[in-house]
């Protein structure tokens, strides 16, 4: 967490950010938009004809100086929008086989300084209250079972979120999990950063 965010929270009297309807107080250069041009030895195909592809970016840096990241926090997809879910959304989350870090920052939208809740954004424990699965994590074995019964779990209408580049495009790791289900919402970073999740989940219950 930034001494500059603490800082402000110590002057205002309040800890949490206006974001999404204020911009970021202090936005990451990493994961964030990639700007250049030219080829790079990308490892994960990111860069190809001189575009870069965010769902499959890992944040590596190897394609640095011709591309540099921009801090525009803005990386993600959104297929699909449901206003429903305006009033509040749930969201379940299932990690099919990820390194932690798309887990740690899904879980610090809820921290003071995001505060998903004043957004009615909650976490549910069962995929039978869910309105969003966030999926993490590559395609594992052990848990594609798992993740088709959960997906079957939840009541209609209901949105796929794939988090990280592991679940939008498997990454350096693998392949991205298997659900019987388009994306609806592909959040890109490795891992995003919780402005980025939170635009995200805005944009998909059409706000902004
Ligand atoms: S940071 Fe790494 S993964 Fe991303 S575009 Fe550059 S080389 Fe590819
Ligand atoms: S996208 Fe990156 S941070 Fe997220 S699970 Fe994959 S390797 Fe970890």
């Amino acid at each position: 967490m930034s001494n500059f965010w603490f800082l402000e929270g110590l002057r205002k009297g309040r800890k949490t950010e206006s974001f999404p309807l204020k911009d970021p107080l202090e936005p990451p250069m990493r994961p964030s938009e990639m700007k250049g041009d030219g080829e790079a030895d990308c490892p994960t195909d990111a860069i190809a004809d001189g575009k870069w592809e965010p769902g499959k970016c890992i944040f590596c840096r190897r394609c640095e100086p011709a591309f540099q990241p921009s801090g525009v926090q803005s990386i993600f997809k959104v297929k699909r929008t449901d206003k429903l879910f305006r009033k509040s959304i749930y969201l379940y989350k299932l990690d099919s086989g990820s390194c932690g870090a798309c887990n740690v920052e899904l879980g610090t939208i809820f921290d003071p300084q995001y505060d998903a809740n004043r957004l009615n954004i909650f976490m549910t424990n069962t995929p039978r209250h869910a309105d969003a699965i966030v999926i993490m994590g590559v395609y594992t074995e052990g848990m594609a079972q798992a993740l088709k019964n959960a997906y079957e779990a939840m009541p209609e209408p209901k949105i796929v979120i794939a988090l990280g580049a592991c679940a939008i495009s498997g990454g350096i790791l693998g392949k991205s999990p298997e659900i019987p289900a388009d994306f609806d919402v592909e959040i890109a970073g490795c891992p995003p950063s919780p402005y980025t999740i939170l635009e995200a989940i805005s944009r998909a219950r059409g706000e902004h």
